[in-house]
């Protein structure tokens, strides 16, 4: 067999949750990844132990005020070390990497994103928020620059997985498995007086703040319809949602003959993340595996999107369109943001989402400059609702 080259990866978000997992997959597996770009936000410290230990060829601190404290760290090696916003997307355009892991949060990470794909880099795409804001512009400049968009979200990885061999069959629907998180069955005068803590502990996955968050009220599962609809070109109508507080089915595909294909397995991020790097190959790993006798109840509800009503708004959002999706989730991390600040409670933060999309003008088919004034329109609407 022909040697596979080492594919050169860089990480945007290193230092986040997806981001450690991912160097602990390049750490695992040097024979077939190098790390080649790291990517923190504030989190100096992780950054210059990640650039030690993988000697990439570039790192960049997105809050410039750490800038010498990182530079000076790695005086003694040959890191290069940017700094700032811009810099993110300076280094998505460069040579040094053939993959990027889209692992920022947040609508931060739209933009690196967008530049990578426009260099024709293959995109391991963990950021779902970027599809929930410009689904349609990134799917067509994918297309353009023959980029490949491989999902990173175990739901969608799933899903990828199910249909690897599947290209001329018509898909009926796609069936997005949701845990529940740890509210699932929880009523409104319960959830009116939950703390940031409660909401925070997630029972089956260790996740960041603002997706564990997210998986509370199930916007998250929202977020992911959305991301569903541009990843795999489904029509509204043909994603379902399921609730299956195991989290042992990843999600699932009916086919137009009505056979259903699920991937399954333990809830661990890493797999997904493996796949999504060494994509077309599944690569022998010492993960732990599910055991049948173990957890032997997969159990299947309805989303109770009365309770949950960011689901509900999620959807709305999914069959309307245009700026509606960039709104809520511009709408939805400011939300976020304040909870977890304790400036608003639980329910609040649906009550801004609603407002703030009920108040920006709707645009059918926006422009990229026209995303981007949406989400800082929303932004500051929310904002002010809230009064931060
Ligand atoms: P974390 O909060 O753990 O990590 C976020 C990463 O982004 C960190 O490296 C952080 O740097 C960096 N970052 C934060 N804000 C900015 C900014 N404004 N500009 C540049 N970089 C920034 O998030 P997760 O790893 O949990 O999630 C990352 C993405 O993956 C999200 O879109 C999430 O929805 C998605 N995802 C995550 C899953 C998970 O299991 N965690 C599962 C499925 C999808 P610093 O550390 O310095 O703050
Ligand atoms: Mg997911």
């Amino acid at each position: 067999m022909s040697e596979i080259p080492i594919k050169r990866i860089a990480i945007f978000g290193s230092t986040g949750s997806i981001g450690t997992q991912a160097l602990d997959v390049i750490a695992a597996n040097p024979d077939k990844f190098s790390a080649e770009v790291l990517t923190a936000h504030s989190n100096d410290e992780l950054l210059i132990q990640q650039a030690l230990k993988f000697n990439p060829n570039v790192v960049v601190i997105g809050d410039e005020s750490r800038y010498a404290k990182v530079k000076q760290a790695l005086a003694s090696t040959d890191v290069k070390v940017f700094a700032g916003e811009k810099s993110l997307e300076e280094v998505a355009a460069m040579d040094c990497y053939d993959l990027m892991l889209a692992a920022i949060v947040g609508y931060a990470g739209l933009r690196p994103t967008l530049k990578a794909i426009s260099h024709g880099k293959a995109i391991a795409l963990a950021n779902k928020e970027t599809l929930v804001v410009a689904g349609d512009i990134i799917m067509r400049k994918a297309v353009e620059n023959k980029v490949p968009v491989i999902p990173v979200d175990s739901e969608h990885s799933a899903i990828f997985q199910c249909l690897v061999g599947e290209t001329r069959n018509r898909i009926e629907k796609i069936i997005l498995t949701a845990s529940g998180g740890p509210f699932l069955g929880r009523k409104p005068n319960y959830l009116v007086n939950v703390k940031r803590e409660h909401a925070l502990q997630h029972p089956n996955w260790t996740m960041g703040a603002k997706i564990t968050i997210d998986s509370a009220t199930l916007m998250n599962k929202g977020l992911e319809m959305i991301e569903a609809k541009w990843l795999f070109n489904m029509k509204p109508e043909q994603i379902q949602v399921v609730i299956h507080a195991q989290s042992i089915i990843h999600s699932m595909v009916q086919f137009e003959d009505g056979s259903i294909k699920a991937q399954m397995g333990l809830p661990d991020m890493k797999l997904p993340i493996q796949y999504a790097l060494a994509f077309p190959r599944r690569i022998k790993n010492d993960f732990p595996r599910y055991d049948f006798k173990k957890i032997n109840n997969l159990s299947f509800e309805e989303p109770d999107i009365k309770t949950f009503r960011n689901l509900a708004l999620a959807q709305e959002a999914l069959h309307k369109g245009g700026n509606l999706p960039c709104v809520m989730n511009a709408a939805n991390e400011i939300a976020v943001y304040a909870f977890l600040k304790n400036r608003i409670n639980f329910l609040d933060m649906t009550d801004a989402i609603e407002k703030t999309m009920q108040n920006i003008p709707f645009i059918e088919k926006p422009t990229l400059e026209e995303y981007f004034d949406s989400d800082g329109e929303a932004r500051n609407f929310a904002a002010d609702l809230i009064k931060l």
